[in-house]
């Protein structure tokens, strides 16, 4: 069905069936049976309508019997509203939408009092099937991106339920979107590969100390990701693949300059990644660095977090202050380690506030003339590698 007409989306394509096959369930008695279920808020979600609802993998028999029965209600809903039969018009017509207000007004039309407010609407331009490399896991893409995701039975793993899948494609799409943006927005960002298709496979593996837990090929554009750091290092990835020539041997030079790049990158579309390791949901790596300073218990880690602490510093999850922490961690390694070993064991808070230090004081520009091999850092900054450093 998916591949022979332009119907994009299940719920549409099952929209047209129930009204094609004209099933005996009466419209009426269905609304009924909907209104019921989506009094209760929590259930939101399957109105959503993503591809994902459909899915034995990801939901039950019911669940997708709700998410069909939705589908044949809307679709009726959103034909009166469009005003047309036409199916690629009404196909059309829902492209990189948001439907939030138009799924409210069918709601109290079926007579709910509840209000839709899904975090995740939206998604329909990525399409979901089932995968053929894992034998629980599904396949997808969309716009920038492929994808091969294997799904997980233990809840501890970010890939273990509809909703975090979901959340994953909203922050990908939606993320690789305004990095896209962010690059192109550079004067010289011809120089970027930004045409590169990523290829993402993602299998999570419990190696919570694995920092970032993703790897990207740039020769097959192929983006590994098997930690469960999944939403805060898929767009850290993603920036590799966009920024990056393909090359057989990296100097450090060169691996400095690719993890600035991917770390600026990430911190562009902040809001679209995150750490997703069960007990820290949803928060900055370095807020789980600072806890496991915190349980560490070490002179070095107290003195750490007294610093940081008595500099206005919070602990709480949402005030916590990544750019104070960072530049204090970074500080006192230097001063425990002196400048060279500390760069070689804390690299990435390194990276990052060299990559700040870079963009302010010269051009994100610059940069990419370096990262994309176009100019060497001494014809570029006018210093060598080891004097940007010093800095
Ligand atoms: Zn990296």
């Amino acid at each position: 069905m998916k591949e022979s007409t332009s119907i994009k989306s299940y719920w549409l394509a099952y929209g047209i069936i129930a009204e094609a096959i004209n099933d005996e369930k009466s419209m009426d008695h269905r609304n009924k049976e909907l209104a019921n279920y989506y009094e209760n808020a929590e259930n939101m979600g399957i109105l959503g309508l993503a591809d994902t609802r459909f899915l034995s993998q990801l939901c039950t028999e019911e669940e997708i019997q709700i998410a069909r029965d939705t589908a044949a209600s809307f679709y009726d809903y959103w034909k009166r509203k469009q005003k047309t039969e036409d199916i690629n018009e009404l196909s059309e017509s829902l492209n990189e939408r948001d439907l939030t207000e138009e799924k409210n007004d069918w709601l109290a039309s079926i007579g709910v009092t509840k209000q839709y407010d899904y975090p995740y609407e939206g998604i329909y331009d990525i399409s979901v099937g089932v995968s053929h490399q894992y034998e629980k896991g599904i396949t997808a893409s969309g716009k920038y991106a492929d994808y091969e995701i294997k799904l997980q039975e233990d809840n501890t793993y970010f890939m273990s339920n509809v909703e975090n899948v979901e959340r994953f494609f909203y922050n990908n799409q939606h993320g690789a979107q305004k990095l896209y943006d962010s690059l192109k927005k550079a004067d010289n960002s011809d120089l970027l590969p930004l045409e590169r298709r990523a290829k993402y496979r993602i299998e999570e593996q419990n190696n919570i100390y694995q920092v970032l837990g993703g790897e990207t090929d740039v020769s097959k554009s192929e983006i590994i990701i098997d930690s469960s750091y999944v939403l805060y290092c898929h767009l850290h990835e993603l920036t590799h693949l966009w920024t990056q020539p393909e090359q057989e041997e990296k100097t450090t030079e060169d691996i400095w300059f690719g993890e600035e790049i991917a770390c600026y990158g990430a911190l562009q579309v902040e809001e679209y990644c995150g750490v997703d390791i069960k007990s820290y949901k949803d928060v900055d790596y370095f807020f789980v660095l600072a806890k496991m300073l915190e349980s560490a218990d070490t002179e070095e880690a107290k003195k750490i977090l007294e610093l940081y602490k008595s500099a206005g510093g919070s602990m709480e999850e949402k005030e916590f202050n990544h750019t104070l922490f960072n530049d204090i961690y970074v500080h006192e390694n230097i001063e425990k380690y002196g400048l060279e070993i500390a760069i070689q064991n804390y690299n990435y808070p390194y990276y990052e506030l060299f990559i700040n230090y870079l963009v302010e004081n010269y051009s994100l520009e610059d940069v990419i003339e370096v990262v994309t091999k176009h100019q060497t850092v001494e014809e570029t900054f006018g210093k060598n590698f080891e004097e940007l450093q010093q800095k």
